[in-house]
This record gives C-alpha cells, sequence and structure tokens, in this order.
C-alpha cells in the first residue's frame, strides 16, 4: 500500500468515518461488528492505517479517529458511494441489489468513470421527462 489505500483498506476508512459520523466514535468492536470480521483483523488493519497515516489511535477516549489525510480520503470513498447510489436509485433498483451491487464494484472503478455516472444522474435529474422515457421503454 503507497498512497492508494487498498480494497480492504477502503472499506475500513469508509466504515471508521460512517461510525464517527453516526455515533461520534470507532471502536474496534464496532468496526468489527459492522463489517462481520474478527477483532483481531480489525485491529491488524488499522495498525497499517496508522502506520500510512490515516488514522489516530485516541487512547482511552473515542476509539480511532481519522487524520486529515485519513478523513479526505475517506470522504472521497464515501461521495463515491453515494454517487453510485444515486445512479442506480435513478434506475430504479432496489436497495439490496444496490447494496451488494455497489459493495461489488465501488473500489474497482477509475475516477473518470465516477464522474461520467455523476454527471449522467445530473442529466437525468436535469431532465426527468428523459429519464421516465427511458423507465418506461424498459417496462
Ligand atoms: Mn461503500
Amino acid at each position: 500500500m503507497v498512497d492508494v489505500p487498498s480494497q480492504s483498506a477502503e472499506d475500513y476508512l469508509e466504515r471508521i468515518l460512517e461510525l464517527v459520523q453516526e455515533t461520534g466514535q470507532a471502536r474496534v468492536v464496532d468496526i468489527a461488528n459492522s463489517l462481520n470480521v474478527r477483532q483481531a483483523s480489525v485491529t491488524n488493519m488499522v495498525k497499517k492505517l496508522c502506520d500510512l497515516g490515516y488514522v489516530d489511535h485516541e487512547k482511552y477516549k473515542r476509539g480511532l479517529v481519522l487524520t486529515k489525510k485519513g478523513r479526505e480520503v475517506a470522504l472521497k470513498i464515501q461521495r463515491r458511494h453515494e454517487t453510485l447510489s444515486s445512479f442506480f436509485s435513478i434506475l430504479e433498483l432496489d436497495e439490496e441489489t444496490q447494496k451488494r451491487d455497489i459493495e461489488g464494484i465501488e473500489h474497482h472503478l477509475s475516477q473518470g468513470t465516477v464522474k461520467a455516472l455523476d454527471d449522467l444522474v445530473l442529466f437525468f435529474e436535469s431532465y426527468p421527462e428523459v429519464l421516465k422515457k427511458f423507465l418506461n421503454s424498459r417496462s
């Protein structure tokens, strides 16, 4: 891992940010539960994320905190997830499918592709009648 976090590091950063946003803290036990992995795995990854400067241990307080760099990366990951959510939502795909497919592809898309999908969503939002035509054509 150089500057680009690995796929699983991205999952951790994303989840740490979500936990902090939702509950104000990201404890190892909560990360393990929500990612469905063992606490030992979390501890290993957290060590790596610390070494890479993404995460700080805040001893005896609120668990883990993201560094400025970690937060920036995590916000990008979160934005990318939201772009994909919006894209799948305008296609009227169900929540469960969306969730599974986004988890499957989100780490494998280039910035240019994500930007194109974002632009497509904005386009359809500006021309809802075009989107409607498209959706009708499928049914
Ligand atoms: Mn995600």
